[in-house]
């Protein structure tokens, strides 16, 4: 028998109507690149999403279409969110610290038919647009002024687009399990892949986060979103922020100690977001000014961090510092992204400091809406016990099936996806990372590929094997180690070999040393014994090893 009860869609415009509704007068700080503050606030988000809506319909969007962005954190940016999505358009936020062939491709593969970017990226977008005649519009995020000196063609400019429109917009009412954003991942080998988030995912994502055992967002909240919007939505806090109606600062690109300190303290930001890095250089600012900053005038309560593992040592200073609880979280960008959030249980309530400490290093336990389990080298289930150690898999309603345009499943037959993550759980759930089985580095939030660096070393013709590792690094969590194993009779140089990958990698990805051995170790298939390596050059950067 069926149950008797509405069955409203879930769709993104529903979070934009509430907020702009509910909580109309709450603010959307941004700080722009001239690092003016800009103040709008939810009913102005909404206003201009529908403006933009009637815009985006002018220029012949259909439902369904992909319409890029490559652009920081602002109140324009969070406008594409709403007015793209809620009008039925899918929006494709293009990750800008990628190299320009890598967006090249990603737009291309997306079939993105507009490209909304911020200025700081014209000169990019003066590469790519001849690369990309399906782009029909490039649309600068600025006003009118802005667009002097510009070489682009079908060139836009938004707030002109804007201009021309008026408020009167009806969210259109479709299907909950229609696409509404696109990401895409370069966390393996080979091109990047595309995952295409439902508003029905979306919805129900923002629902668990707001829920108080994940991140507890709410209309209470002051939200410091320095997790950029083109990483994962950023982790769906724009969509929890409006459907509880939180404040958000959003702090453009400017992502120093410095910058992130006067925001958080000048608009009295009780939470904030962001991967270790931008941590690590928020506490090297405080610890470098210690002696003239008056760290009471932080009202930070909570900090949610992810994307990497959370150092003990920025556990420790959120609290002894600012008295800011850590909640250290994991998911990915085919998890929407959350999948684990580490809250304590109130068994924890009492734990000594060192105890609570221990428990914010593991990744945290599911919430409701994702599933997750062990698997043995066997392939069996393993207990949740703390010991035993596996390939950690995730299922759920905010989970990916399948990668975009891709020929088969992303997922087992029982919608198991396997994260790449090698990891132990405890009895009560928490999920601790041990190691990665996928073949890459993550160094300040973001990916290298070892394999695409090795087969280019490979090809130095002094070379006979080549490894790269990712060892820990004081600033950017991981960085790429090199080691060569040398042909016969050959001495090549370390600078030899750094030289010959300029230009064929992106220069952020350059290893950071190169160090020659005798031999390297295999697995009985003959692959690299990577585990091995990461092991006994762990400390090889901080001169440990
Ligand atoms: P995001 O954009 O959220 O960083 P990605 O898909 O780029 O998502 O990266 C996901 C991967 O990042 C995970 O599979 C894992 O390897 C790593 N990761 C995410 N959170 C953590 C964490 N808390 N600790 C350690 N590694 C993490």
């Amino acid at each position: 028998m069926r149950g008797l009860m509405q069955e409203r869609p879930l769709l993104v415009s529903g979070l934009i109507a509430y907020a702009e509704q509910y909580h109309s007068d709450t603010e959307i700080v941004s700080r722009l690149s001239d690092r003016s503050v800009h103040r709008s606030n939810w009913r102005e988000i909404g206003v201009r999403s529908r403006r933009l809506a009637n815009a985006l319909a002018r220029l012949g969007l259909r439902q369904g279409d992909r319409v890029a962005t490559l652009a920081w954190n602002s109140f324009r940016h969070l406008e594409l969110y709403f007015g793209v999505a809620g009008s039925g358009g899918v929006l494709h936020t293009v990750n800008p610290r990628l190299f320009p062939e890598q967006i090249e491709y990603i737009i291309a593969h997306a079939e993105s038919g507009h490209v909304f970017f911020d200025l700081t990226f014209a000169a990019l977008v003066e590469k790519l647009a001849p690369l990309l005649p399906s782009v029909r519009g490039w649309v600068a995020l600025c006003d009118a002024e802005g667009l002097a000196g510009l070489n682009i063609p079908n060139l836009l400019c938004y707030e002109t687009l804007l201009a021309a429109e008026t408020d009167a917009f009806d969210w259109p009412v479709f299907d909950e399990r229609d696409a509404c954003a696109l990401c895409y991942t370069s966390g393996t080998t080979g091109h990047p892949k595309g995952v295409l988030y439902s508003h029905r995912s979306q919805v129900l994502h923002a629902m668990a986060t707001c829920s108080l055992d994940a991140l507890a967002v709410s209309s209470r909240d002051s939200i410091l979103l320095v997790v950029p919007l083109f990483h994962a939505n950023a982790w769906g806090v724009p969509f929890a922020a409006a459907m509880s109606g939180a404040k958000l600062v959003l702090p453009g690109s400017l992502l120093d100690g410095e910058s992130i300190y006067h925001l958080l303290r000048d608009e009295r930001c009780n939470f904030s977001m962001g991967v270790p890095t931008v941590w690590l250089g928020f506490f090297d600012y405080i610890e470098r000014n210690r002696a003239t900053l008056d760290l009471s005038a932080l009202k930070l309560e909570r900090v949610a961090v992810g994307g990497s593992a959370a150092p003990r040592a920025i556990i420790e200073k959120f609290q002894t510092l600012l008295g800011t609880f850590l909640i250290h979280a994991w998911g990915m960008t085919e998890t929407s992204p959350l999948g684990a959030v580490g809250n304590p249980l109130p068994k924890h309530r009492d734990l000594p400091a060192a105890a609570m400490f221990d428990l914010q290093t593991k990744q945290g336990r599911p919430i409701y809406g994702a599933e997750l389990r062990i698997l043995g080298a066997d392939g069996t289930v393993q207990p949740h016990d703390g010991v035993a150690v596996g390939d950690l898999q995730i299922r759920g309603n905010w989970i990916v099936s399948a990668y975009f345009k891709a020929d088969g499943p992303a997922t087992d037959a029982d919608g198991w996806f396997t994260t790449g993550d090698v990891a132990k759980i405890d009895p009560d759930g928490y999920v601790q990372l041990t190691d990665r089985s996928k073949d890459v580095i993550k160094s300040g939030g973001e990916w290298i590929s070892s394999i695409d660096v090795e087969n280019i070393a490979v090809g130095h013709p002094d070379v006979q094997e080549a490894a790269v590792i990712g060892v820990y690094h004081p600033k950017w969590q991981e960085r790429p180690l090199l080691l060569i194993h040398r042909k016969p009779g050959r001495d090549p140089s370390k600078a030899d070999i750094i030289g010959f990958l300029e230009g064929k990698i992106a220069k952020w990805w350059t290893p950071d040393d190169v160090v020659f051995v005798e031999s390297l170790p295999h697995t009985a298939t003959g692959k690299l014994l990577k585990i091995a390596l990461r092991e006994t050059y762990r400390d090889h950067l901080t001169g440990a090893g």
